[in-house]
């Protein structure tokens, strides 16, 4: 029976326009009624993706191994006791007591972990088994009124803790509760197919309307100071599905302004906010951009995004301590027992990936997912587990071990968030949109493109092995999308055994337009390398990552009291992929993905206090698309976020939004230390001069005007420079361009520099070169003047333009890289 099911559920998703954004579109068995407004790229239903034999589907088995086990009377045990009907079920233990108020939670996961496992190819037991809970949860709600409650109300407590909350006495979090059996049942109905669970749905939808109409505007925004999930996010996904204006104007009561009206003007006010009660609000946001088209909410997502992930976020990918954000750049100061929730970064991954179907020109959206994905999310299931007991926190402190789950006596929230994490990987290895396919993950899988008699099967080993391989069955045209991420360096594509012409500059997509032939093999390489990430309040404390991959020390049973110190220049590659030794302050030790790290205490982070460490090979990304407020995101994800100062602005940009500079003011300021210890360097920007004047910078990064390193479009001697010094200006090592840089028209100026060789690029052209360099970055020491349009010399004219895309790094950039940066508008 599944089997013809599914074949029609996957029929009619392949005809199904639009509503991307609704993770559940994924196998509907009806187009949604509403088109997602704002969104270019499409996520493929689970039934088209199987994943094929690695860690993940490995993942996938254990947690379907428990959904099988999982008793679904035991799962509505309270529910029928609370509308007065018998259950002879054992009631379950942790979160799941008959006294707790977060009770029914579970229930409301394991409908979405049967709905995506059943979608994705488990077996026809898990639409039996969610579709008994549906019709058992309907038959509680048919009881709403006859056990004292309002119609349409559906829950394992009662309708008196929505009393309290909305009087803000002490409740934990109803609403919470009831997102997710909400957010469940609309799984059940899109990827499962249950007609019964979209009308249970609808039924509590009218029931919150009703509830939060009667409140005024006040009382509802005070009651949303308490955790609600992602209320917005679920009735905007119904309001998209059935185009009911109801449900969005529900979906709108839980827009809560003290959280949205900062994050609309860019501003980081995340400072002792609980992390997981935000994240589902700003998931919300987004899908009422999708709803709406009101940009209002996009800003709210993007912007959130950018702050969580540049300034609040772990190296494995994750943020909180305890729970909360702190303040920015607490990263090193918070390392303890309960860093990492599970949940938020379940979140921030489904917020990744909206923002990625918004905007997928942002490559930054998925480095993060891999980085989150394979350090946190796939490393938080016990793989000793049979039934994939998953960890509440992921302890960061030096001596931290991951604790788990249980089957019946623990049921935390990220318990719940693990159980759908682990049945939905296949949902973004690859999109698409019209005639171009992302294939934004390296997971072993087989893609059958829906309605074209195509599929893509990708063989890999990733990321043991830094390569991955995909063969094509059927043919036609279309683009292929590679994703090259920001942490490699010098990726090379084949196609059926020859090297292909194809930028691979990092950060971007690699793209082969063709018309495929059955049996086409393209071969991708992604070299990986040996960096180290620091904290940004200790550049001391350090993580080490092998390409996107955070090592770990193993230290058995040892509860580390201090943080070890690590000597990187013993990082030693073992026979093992990915396994390395190392010496530190607590003698050999062997480092360990973070994601294989189970059942011993362990280091994430590392004293280093020899030298500055090189930076990553991609040291920063501004884009400037903000569009408001005074910081620039990082969107190489290292955190490295940029200053606007003295009246600096924005405007249009190059591509997406600009930065812009007035002239007489107005400048950008980057970190301290931007390319510290860098022997190598790549400055690369676009500008667009409105007026110029001799002396003005480009960029000067230095301490002052004794050690600095700019560019300036025109020199006194007329034309545009690169200098370096350590000995003030006459001590210049300098490139000399043969004219100054055009106004009113944007440039792409790019600067090299290796060994004794300089080389400035304009509109991706070499223009001069200097091969008797005897200076570098890392001759500046840690600089502490970082500036975009600002010179070391205080008389020195301000830049008058605008300046976008700029990007900094430790390593040069090839002339066909530099070439492909100014013809993309990267
Ligand atoms: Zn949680």
């Amino acid at each position: 029976m599944s089997l013809t099911r599914r074949t029609v559920l996957r029929a009619s998703a392949a005809g199904a326009v639009a509503a991307a954004g609704i993770t559940a579109l994924k196998a509907t068995p009806a187009a949604a009624a509403r088109p997602d407004t704002g969104v270019s790229a499409y996520a493929f239903p689970l039934s088209a993706v199987t994943l094929l034999a690695g860690p993940f589907q490995a993942n996938t088995g254990r947690t379907h191994s428990y959904l099988s086990f999982l008793d679904a009377d035991r799962l509505l045990h309270m529910f029928r006791l609370n509308v007065g009907l018998p259950s002879s079920a054992a009631a379950m233990g942790g979160w799941e007591t008959p006294t707790t108020e977060l009770r029914g939670h579970s229930t409301g996961h394991v409908l979405t972990a049967l709905a995506q496992g059943y979608a994705n190819g488990g077996p026809a037991a898990f639409k039996t088994k969610g579709d008994y809970l549906v019709a058992e949860l309907a038959k509680c709600q048919d009881r709403a009124t006859a056990a004292g409650f309002n119609t349409g109300y559906l829950s394992a407590y009662p309708e008196s803790f929505i009393d309290r909350v909305e009087a803000r006495q002490s409740v934990w979090a109803p609403y919470y509760t009831l997102h997710k059996i909400m957010a469940g049942l609309l799984d059940m109905h899109l990827l499962a197919g249950n007609a019964q669970a979209l009308t249970v749905l609808t039924r509590m939808a009218a029931w919150v309307k009703f509830r939060n109409d009667r409140l005024t505007q006040t009382q509802r925004q005070n009651m949303l100071d308490t955790e609600f999930g992602g209320m917005n996010e679920v009735l905007t996904n119904l309001y998209q599905l059935t185009a009911d204006p109801n449900h969005l104007a529900a979906a709108q009561h839980f827009d809560h302004a003290e959280v949205f009206d900062p994050l609309a003007s860019n501003v980081d006010a995340l400072n002792n906010y609980h992390a997981n009660t935000q994240i589902p609000k700003v998931l919300g946001a987004i899908r009422e951009y999708h709803a709406t088209g009101t940009t209002r909410y996009r800003d709210i997502a993007v912007n959130f995004w950018d702050i969580v992930t540049g300034r609040h976020s772990y190296a494995i990918g994750g943020n909180s301590n305890g729970e909360y954000f702190k303040a920015p750049g607490r990263i090193a100061s918070e390392l303890s027992d309960t860093t990492c929730e599970c949940c938020n970064t379940y979140n921030m991954l489904k917020l990744t990936r909206q923002l990625f179907f918004t905007n997928p020109a942002r490559t930054d959206y998925m480095d993060y997912y891999e980085k989150a994905l394979y350090n946190h999310i796939l490393g938080a299931q016990n793989p000793s587990s049979t039934h994939g007991f998953h960890c509440y926190y992921v302890p960061l402190r030096p001596g931290g071990i991951k604790t788990y789950s249980n089957d019946y006596n623990n049921w935390t929230c990220c318990h719940g968030t693990g159980m759908e994490s682990n049945t939905k990987y296949a949902d973004s290895i690859y999109f698409h949109s019209g005639d171009t396919l992302y294939v934004n993950l390296f997971i072993a899988s087989v893609l059958t493109w829906p309605g074209r008699g195509m599929t893509v099967r990708q063989e890999t080993s990733y990321p043991e092995a830094a390569s991955t391989r995909l063969t094509i069955t059927g043919s036609g045209a279309f683009t292929l999308r590679l994703r090259i991420p920001s942490w490699t360096s010098g990726a090379q594509i084949r196609l059926n055994g020859a090297l292909q012409s194809v930028a691979t500059t990092p950060g971007t997509y690699a793209t082969m337009s063709r018309t495929w032939a059955s049996g086409d093999v393209v071969d991708v390489t992604l070299p990986m390398s040996l960096t180290r990430e620091s904290t940004p309040d200790n550049t001391a404390v350090q993580a080490v990552k092998y390409g996107p991959i955070v090592l770990s020390g193993v230290y058995g049973t040892n509860n580390l009291s201090t943080m070890p110190t690590l000597n990187p220049a013993t990082i030693a590659a073992t026979s093992t992929p990915l396994q390395f030794t190392a010496t530190a302050s607590t003698g050999a030790v062997t480092l360990l993905p973070f994601y294989k790290m189970h059942g011993q205490r362990y280091t994430v982070y590392w004293n280093v206090n020899t030298t500055t460490p090189p930076p990553a090979p991609f040291v920063a990304h501004y884009r400037f698309d903000e569009t408001s407020g005074t910081t620039a995101a990082d969107a190489t994800g290292n955190g490295r976020t940029a200053t606007l100062a003295g009246g600096a602005g924005w405007t249009t940009g190059r591509t997406g939004g600009a930065v812009n500079l007035n002239g007489t003011s107005a400048y950008v300021s980057l970190p301290a230390g931007i390319l510290a210890g860098a022997t190598a360097c790549t400055v690369a920007a676009w500008v667009r001069l409105d007026a110029i004047t001799s002396w003005s910078r480009l960029f000067d990064f230095g301490s002052g005007s004794t050690g600095s390193m700019f560019l300036t479009p025109r020199s006194s001697a007329g034309t545009a420079r690169f200098a370096i010094t350590t000995s003030g200006s006459g001590g210049e090592q300098r490139i000399n361009a043969p004219a100054a840089l055009p106004t009113g028209a944007w440039t792409h100026v790019a600067v090299t520099l290796s060994g004794t060789v300089g080389v400035l690029y304009v509109n991706g052209v070499e223009v001069a070169r200097n091969a008797a360099l005897t200076l570098r970055p890392a001759d500046l020491g840690s600089t502490t003047q970082n500036w975009i349009g600002r010179s070391q010399y205080s008389g020195d004219p301000y830049l008058d333009g605008a300046v976008d895309g700029l990007r900094l790094y430790s390593r040069v950039l090839t002339a066909a890289e530099v070439a492909d940066l100014n013809a993309t508008g990267q």
